[in-house]
């Protein structure tokens, strides 16, 4: 049974990893690293820094705190040859090579989405790409989201905008010939896949690809209601992973 450090253990997803994790019963917590207490420890030690942690007792380390957060993580995994698996978003450049270089030392998973259904849905986007001759994405979002569209949604397009021109498709273009409304249509991306962005209070996480062809259609929908659902995506992510050097860039490879 694998042991794990959190860092960024006392945040929202540190708590919720530390249960699922925990409970799981593939991983034990050996301890949670925070600046701050977290309000649960389900049965970890408290570290208020990585100088506290006896890297003895610590297979893989998992980083859901910040960029900076995500540094400290990679020196220390890389010193003490523990594997590490990074969910904290928005690295600059710099600190990415700083990733990039701890895993030509250990082994190193990051992920910009641990939701294992949001990558299948990709994938099955992916496949089903070539098959009809239009698609277009919904995505739907609570309304604290800041940015529009989201990042899942700009990815799924590329996906299928690579699969279209594999299968040696053109470029979609919109029949449509006379806009009412400026933005009726979306927005435009690669290869022509539009995205049409709504944010509602009550909503989670949500996305519908929507694919045409002659006769019939195809939905490929997928949900978020809660943390929970980057907890499975974590734990593929800490099984696969040890000190063997190699950088894993996303989890669609471990599915
Ligand atoms: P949060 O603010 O609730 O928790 C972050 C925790 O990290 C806090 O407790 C904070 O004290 C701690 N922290 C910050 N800097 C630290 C440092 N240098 N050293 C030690 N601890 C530090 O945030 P959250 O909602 O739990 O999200 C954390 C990160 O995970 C964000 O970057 C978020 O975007 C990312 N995230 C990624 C995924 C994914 O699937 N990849 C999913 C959800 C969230």
């Amino acid at each position: 049974m694998k042991a794990l450090a959190i860092n960024g253990g006392a945040g929202r997803m540190g708590q919720i990893l530390a249960e699922g994790l925990g409970a799981s019963g593939q991983f034990t917590i050996g301890a949670l690293v925070d600046a701050r207490e977290p309000s649960r420890l389900f049965g970890a030690t408290y570290a208020a820094s990585f100088e506290a942690v006896d890297a003895a007792t610590i297979d893989v380390v998992i980083d859901f705190s910040s960029p900076e957060g995500v540094v400290t993580s990679a020196a220390w995994c890389a010193a003490h040859g523990v594997g590490l698996v990074i969910g904290t978003t928005g690295l600059s450049d710099e600190q990415r090579r700083v990733v990039e270089t701890a895993a030509t030392k250990v082994g190193v998973v990051i992920a910009a989405n641990y939701s294992v259904g949001a990558v299948l849905s990709e994938k099955f986007a992916a496949m089903a790409a070539p098959y009809f001759d239009r698609v277009e994405i919904i995505e739907l979002h609570h309304d604290k989201k800041v940015d529009a569209p989201s990042g899942t949604s700009i990815a799924a397009a590329t996906a299928i905008a690579a699969a279209r021109t594999h299968a040696g498709l053109p470029e979609m273009i919109d029949p449509t010939q006379r806009h009412t409304l400026a933005g009726a249509r979306g927005a435009d991306t690669i290869g022509g896949v539009k995205i049409h962005s709504v944010r509602l209070p009550g909503l989670v996480s949500h996305q519908e690809i929507l694919f045409g062809g002659p006769g019939e259609g195809l939905t490929v929908r997928h949900d978020s209601f809660d943390r929970l659902s980057f907890v499975q995506g974590v734990a593929l992510a800490a099984s696969a992973i040890d000190s063997t050097p190699r950088l894993v860039d996303g989890i669609d490879s471990l599915i």
